[in-house]
C-alpha cells in the first residue's frame, strides 16, 4: 500500500470515531485514574511486608496537610503506627489489607468504567460501517455483482468489517491506557530510585521491538488466513445453495476434495499463527526475568551503597517493572494492529468506492407517465465497459419505437440480447452508444427513482423474500390495502393456489420461496408487478414455468390488463405472442425481423422457422 494512501484510509477510519469524543475523553479519564489507583494498590506491598519484618518507618506526629505524595504516605504511616501501637502487628495487617481492598476495588471500577464508555465506540463502529456498506450495496449498479463473487462481498460484510471493528478498537483501547499506565509506572520508578530507572527505560524499547516483532510474524500469516476464511465461506455458500445440483449431479466427491483441499491449507496457515501466537507470552516472562535480573546486578556492582534500595523497596520496584511491560508491548503492536485493519479496511472501501456508474444527472427530470413512446435510436450496448469493440457488442445498432399503449414482443433465441434490451430502460446498465429515449427525452436525465417506477417488470428468476405472501407481492409498497392484493393476484392467477395454502396470504413462504413451484412463484412475481399499476409492462419470459394450460388461462385473465398498458413481451412460446403489434425478431443482438405475426409468417423468414419448428 503507498503511503498516502494508507494516511487516507486512516483518516477514514479514524472518522468513524467522530461522534464519541466524549465517550473517548471519558475513557482516557477513567484510564488515567486507573493508572494511578493499581500504582497506589501495589505500594500497599511495602507497608504490608515492612510490618511483616517489623522495618515500620515511624511517623510519630500526625502531618500537616499538603496536595504532594509525601503528605499520603506520612498520614498513611502515622495511622499506621497508631493501629500498631494500639492493637498489634496482625491488626495492622489488617488495616494494611483493607486500605488494599479499596484501592484495588476503585482501580478496577475505574478500568471497568473504560470499557464501559468504550462499548457503544465498539459496537457504534461496527453499526455505521455496515450501515455504510448496505446501503452502497443497494446503490452500485447490478454491474457490480457480476464481475464480482456475491460470497467475497458477504465475507467482506462480515469478516473484514469485524476486523476494521476490532483493530479500531483495539488501537483505541491501547491508546487511551497505555500511555498514561506507561507514564504513570514510570514516574513512580523514577521515584523509587533515579539510576535503576534510566537503565530499565533503555531495556524498555528493545523489550517493545522484539514483542513486536513477533506481532508482525503473526500480522503477514494471519492476512493469509484471512482471505483462506472468505474462500471458505463460499464454499460453504455454494454447497448449501446448489445442493440440488451437488446431489443430482453426484459431485459430492467432487465438491467434498475441493473443501477438502482448502480446509486443509487453512489448517496449516491457522496452526502457524497460533504458534507464533502463543510465542508472545512465554517470550515475555522469560524476556522480564533476563532484565529483572539484568537491572538487580546492574544496581548491585554499579549503584554507590547510599544509593541501595531496602528489600521492601526493591520488591515494590519489580512488581511494578513487571507491569509496564505489557502495555509497552500493546503500545507498540497498536502499529501493527492498525495495519492489518487497514488491510481490511481497504477491501471494505473497495465495495464503498466502487462506482456507482449508473447516477442520477444534476437537474433530473420527473416523469409519472409514458406519454408518446420509448424510441430505441441505434443502440448499442456492451456489458464490459471500456473495451467497447464491436465484437464485445452484445446488442448491434437497435432502432426501435414502442408507441403508447402498444404491445411489443421480443423473440429470438437464447443468447440474442432480449434481456439486455430491456434491461436498459430501468437503467440497470446505461447503454455505450446512440440514444435511448423516453418522450424524447434521454432516459438519463429522469430521476432514476421515477423512471424505475414507471415500469413492471416481471423476470424468468423471480426473487422472493423470506416473508408472508402479502408482503412480498406489495413489497417495496406502502399502505396497500388487502382488497388490491387480492384483485392483483386474481389477474395473476395466484389467488386460487394462495388461498389453498395454510395461512393465505400470511403464510410465510420461506427462504427464496423454496416452498413453491416454479409457476407459483413466477405468478406471485407477476401478481407484484400488477399490484404496482405501472404504465409500462415488461414480462420477460415471465410464464415460462407455467404449462400449456394453465399458460392459457394465464393468458385468459392477464391479457385485458396487458391490452390497457404498454407492454414488453419475451417469451419463448410463440403462441403466446401472436397478438402482439409488432412482432420484433432478434439474433445475435440485432434486429432481423420485424412486424406483425401474419406478415412474419407470410414472409417465411427467421420467425417462420422459429414458429414453425414450435407448432
Ligand atoms: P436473452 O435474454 O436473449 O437470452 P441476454 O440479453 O440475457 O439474452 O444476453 C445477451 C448476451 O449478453 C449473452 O451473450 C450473455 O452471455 C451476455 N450477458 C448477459 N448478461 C450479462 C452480464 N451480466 N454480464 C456479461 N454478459 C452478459
Ligand atoms: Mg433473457
Amino acid at each position: 500500500m503507498q503511503q498516502n494512501y494508507k494516511m487516507e484510509l486512516l483518516k477514514r477510519m479514524l472518522h468513524y470515531l467522530r461522534n464519541y469524543k466524549i465517550n473517548i475523553v471519558l475513557v482516557v479519564l477513567a484510564h488515567c485514574l486507573y493508572a494511578v489507583f493499581s500504582i497506589f494498590t501495589l505500594s500497599m506491598v511495602v507497608p504490608f511486608l515492612s510490618v511483616l519484618f517489623e522495618q515500620v518507618q515511624q511517623v510519630s506526629a500526625r502531618p500537616e496537610f499538603s496536595l504532594t505524595s509525601r503528605y499520603v504516605i506520612d498520614t498513611f504511616y502515622y495511622y499506621m503506627g497508631v493501629v500498631i501501637a494500639r492493637f498489634g502487628k496482625v491488626s495492622a495487617l489488617f488495616y494494611i489489607a483493607g486500605v488494599m481492598i479499596v484501592l484495588s476495588l476503585l482501580s478496577n471500577l475505574c478500568r471497568y468504567m473504560a470499557m464501559f464508555w468504550l462499548a457503544p465506540i465498539r459496537s457504534g463502529i461496527l453499526r455505521d460501517m455496515r450501515h455504510d456498506l448496505y446501503k452502497r450495496i443497494l446503490v452500485l449498479p447490478l454491474s457490480f455483482y457480476s464481475e464480482q463473487r456475491k460470497g467475497d462481498i458477504i465475507s467482506r460484510m462480515g469478516a473484514d468489517v469485524q476486523e476494521v471493528e476490532w483493530s479500531i478498537f483495539a488501537s483505541l483501547l491501547s491508546l487511551c491506557r497505555d500511555p498514561f499506565l506507561i507514564i504513570v509506572f514510570l514516574v513512580t520508578l523514577f521515584a523509587i530510585n533515579v539510576p535503576l530507572t534510566l537503565i530499565t527505560l533503555v531495556l524498555l524499547p528493545i523489550l517493545g521491538y522484539v514483542l513486536a516483532a513477533i506481532g508482525r510474524g503473526i500480522k503477514k500469516y494471519s492476512l493469509k488466513s484471512q482471505q483462506l476464511l472468505g474462500r471458505m465461506s463460499s464454499l460453504f455458500e455454494e454447497a448449501v445453495g446448489g445442493l440440488r445440483v451437488i446431489k443430482g449431479y453426484n459431485a459430492e466427491e467432487h465438491a467434498y476434495e475441493k473443501f477438502q483441499h482448502e480446509n486443509f491449507q487453512f489448517f496449516r496457515l491457522n496452526k502457524k499463527v497460533f504458534r507464533i501466537n502463543e510465542l508472545g507470552a512465554p517470550l515475555v516472562e522469560f524476556l522480564c526475568i533476563l532484565s529483572l535480573l539484568l537491572i538487580s546486578l546492574t544496581a548491585l556492582v554499579w549503584l554507590p551503597s547510599s544509593q541501595t534500595l531496602t528489600g521492601t523497596m526493591f520488591m515494590l520496584y519489580f512488581v511494578v517493572f513487571a507491569r509496564i511491560i505489557p502495555p509497552a508491548k500493546a503500545l507498540v503492536s497498536t502499529y501493527y494492529t492498525l495495519q492489518k485493519g487497514m488491510t481490511a479496511a481497504s477491501r471494505v472501501y473497495e465495495i464503498i468506492d466502487a462506482d456507482e456508474r449508473i447516477v442520477e444527472c444534476e437537474q433530473p427530470v420527473s416523469i409519472d407517465k409514458l406519454k408518446e413512446a420509448i424510441e430505441y435510436k441505434d443502440v448499442s450496448f456492451d456489458y464490459k465497459e471500456g473495451e467497447s469493440d464491436e465484437e464485445n457488442q452484445v446488442l448491434h445498432h437497435i432502432n426501435l419505437d414502442i408507441k403508447r399503449g402498444q404491445t411489443i414482443a421480443l423473440v429470438g433465441p437464447s443468447g440474442s440480447g432480449k434481456s439486455t434490451l430491456v434491461d436498459l430502460l430501468p437503467r440497470f446498465y446505461d447503454i455505450v452508444q446512440g440514444q435511448l429515449l423516453i418522450d424524447g427525452v434521454p432516459v438519463n436525465k429522469y430521476r432514476i427513482s421515477d423512471l424505475r417506477s414507471l415500469f413492471g417488470i416481471v423476470n424468468q428468476d423471480v426473487i422472493l423474500f423470506n416473508d408472508t405472501v402479502f408482503n412480498n407481492i406489495a413489497f417495496g409498497l406502502e399502505g396497500v390495502t388487502e382488497e388490491q392484493v387480492i384483485s392483483a393476484s386474481k389477474i395473476a392467477q395466484a389467488h386460487q393456489f394462495i388461498m389453498e395454502m395454510e395461512e393465505g396470504y400470511q403464510t410465510v413462504i420461506g427462504d427464496r420461496g423454496m416452498r413453491l413451484s416454479g409457476g407459483q412463484r413466477q405468478r406471485l412475481s407477476i401478481a407484484r408487478a400488477i399490484l404496482r399499476n405501472p404504465d409500462v409492462l415488461i414480462l420477460d419470459e415471465a410464464t415460462s414455468a407455467l404449462d400449456n394450460e394453465s399458460e392459457f388461462l394465464f393468458q385468459e385473465a392477464l391479457m385485458p390488463f396487458v391490452k390497457t398498458k404498454t407492454a414488453i413481451i419475451i417469451a419463448h412460446r410463440l403462441s403466446t405472442i401472436r397478438f402482439a403489434d409488432e412482432i420484433v425478431f432478434l439474433k445475435e443482438g440485432r434486429i432481423v425481423e420485424r412486424g406483425t405475426h401474419d406478415e412474419l409468417m407470410a414472409a417465411q423468414g427467421e420467425y417462420f422457422r422459429f414458429y414453425t419448428a414450435q407448432a
